[in-house]
């Protein structure tokens, strides 16, 4: 387990956390929205824009060579992190939800009429509203897994609802609203027996549990960067590479080319055919310093200390009269959410704010899971590398206090 002097050193290394709000010190529970930046990162930013700026994959010249460098770079430590077999695997995209759109309109060719796609109560708008707008164009239909009392896909449904008609399963590694880990593996294997292809959004699981992308067999791994100590606007499409040489780019443009010429188009190899335009050059080479921070404390570490704080949370928070704690009693990781009874989450967040605690309230862009439960929203805590005891101590006497102001 990562001692205490270990985690004072690496939240030194997170300028924002020496900020206040309100007077206050900051307490940061809203990483599953967006993780904070560490100073190994925003340094290489600088000196991508001091020393590298230039475009890549286009100029003859050095300093063109020099980013188009950087930039592969970024790619195979990806390919690395993740343990896919070839670099041209790694598409670079937007975001999870740009990854997730790539894959649904990419594939639309191949599903016809009556064919069927399955998704999950667990899963974020992004990985449903692609899915819908496929199905109304094809005319497929889309089916969904429900969810035990406890917060678990139902694998027995999941099993019946299995078909030659089922062309893909899109679902989540790890849920953003509860925290449950989704046994992807075996869930992959079942899926795999009927031909379906398979698509985990691997969002919340990347920073925070070791991910083998090649040993669980996906089809498609899609996450974002900034969920995990990256910049905003890059995500990754991890595909097999016989799946992407088929799927078709639902964007034209410079860079996916060999030749154009106005009859026919042919299109570039992987994993160009998918990064159309000049990329987020500065994001892709500052993701890298992302994942080597990541890599210089140890995936595993993180997890046992994340794995330790979740523990914790759960235990302290549930001594909390009033309180009900989601997927409680199920295998989670680094997220949870509650709510105290009689409240609006959106005024619990409130107050806490006041108080300097960033939480999210809400949906979390999750409303059919939402609806499920018959709540309007939940109050999210979600942790990162830097959080500490002392900081679920503190929110715990927050919430003490937010009970007293709204007096039950
Ligand atoms: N999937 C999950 C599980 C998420 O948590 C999120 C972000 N909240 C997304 C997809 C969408 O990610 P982005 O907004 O970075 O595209």
């Amino acid at each position: 387990m990562l001692s205490k002097n270990k985690i004072e050193c690496i939240r030194r290394q997170f300028p924002i956390l020496k900020i206040k709000v309100y007077g206050k010190k900051l307490i940061y529970f809203d990483n599953a929205a967006t993780t904070q930046k560490p100073i190994l990162l925003i340094k290489n930013i600088k000196k991508y824009y001091t020393k590298i700026n230039s475009n890549v994959h286009r100029g003859e010249y050095k300093l063109s060579q020099l980013a188009t460098e950087e930039m592969e770079k970024s790619r195979k430590k990806i390919q690395n992190f993740i343990h896919a077999l070839y670099s041209h695997e790694i598409i670079f995209t937007k975001g999870t939800t740009d990854s997730i759109n790539i894959v649904a309109f990419g594939i639309k060719n191949f599903i016809y009429k009556n064919d069927e796609i399955i998704i999950s109560y667990l899963e974020h708008h992004s990985n449903i509203v692609p899915w819908q707008i496929i199905c109304k164009e094809k005319g497929a239909l889309l089916k969904i897994i429900p969810i035990d009392k406890k917060g678990c896909l139902k694998l027995n449904v999941f099993k019946k609802k299995l078909s030659n008609k089922t062309k893909i399963v899109s679902l989540t590694h790890i849920s953003n609203v509860l925290g449950v880990i989704n046994p992807i593996k075996k869930i992959i294997k079942m899926a795999h027996k009927y031909g379906a292809l398979v698509l985990i959004d691997g969002t919340q699981a990347v920073s925070h549990i070791p991910v083998n992308v090649q040993d669980i067999d996906v089809d498609f791994y899609v996450f974002s960067a900034h969920k995990m100590y990256g910049p905003t606007g890059i995500g990754v499409l991890y595909g097999k590479k016989f799946l992407l040489e088929k799927l078709s780019p639902s964007q034209g443009g410079g860079e996916m080319i060999k030749e154009v010429n106005f009859n026919k188009t042919i299109y570039s190899n992987l994993p160009f055919k998918f990064e159309a335009g000049t990329p987020n050059i500065e994001g892709i080479i500052a993701s890298r310093y992302a994942i080597k921070f990541i890599e210089n404390i140890g995936i595993k570490k993180i997890k046992d200390y994340e794995d330790y704080l979740l523990f914790y949370a759960t235990k302290k928070l549930s001594n909390i009269k009033g309180i009900t704690i989601y997927a409680k009693k199920i295998p989670r990781s680094g997220i949870l959410s509650f709510n105290l009874k009689k409240l609006h989450s959106f005024d619990v967040g409130n107050i806490l704010d006041r108080l300097g605690i960033a939480v999210r309230t809400g949906h979390h862009c999750s409303q059919p899971l939402i609806k499920l439960f018959n709540i309007y929203g939940t109050i999210r805590i979600s942790f990162a590398i830097y959080n500490t005891i002392e900081e679920i101590d503190f929110l715990y006497k927050a919430i003490l206090k937010v009970k007293k102001i709204f007096s039950y």
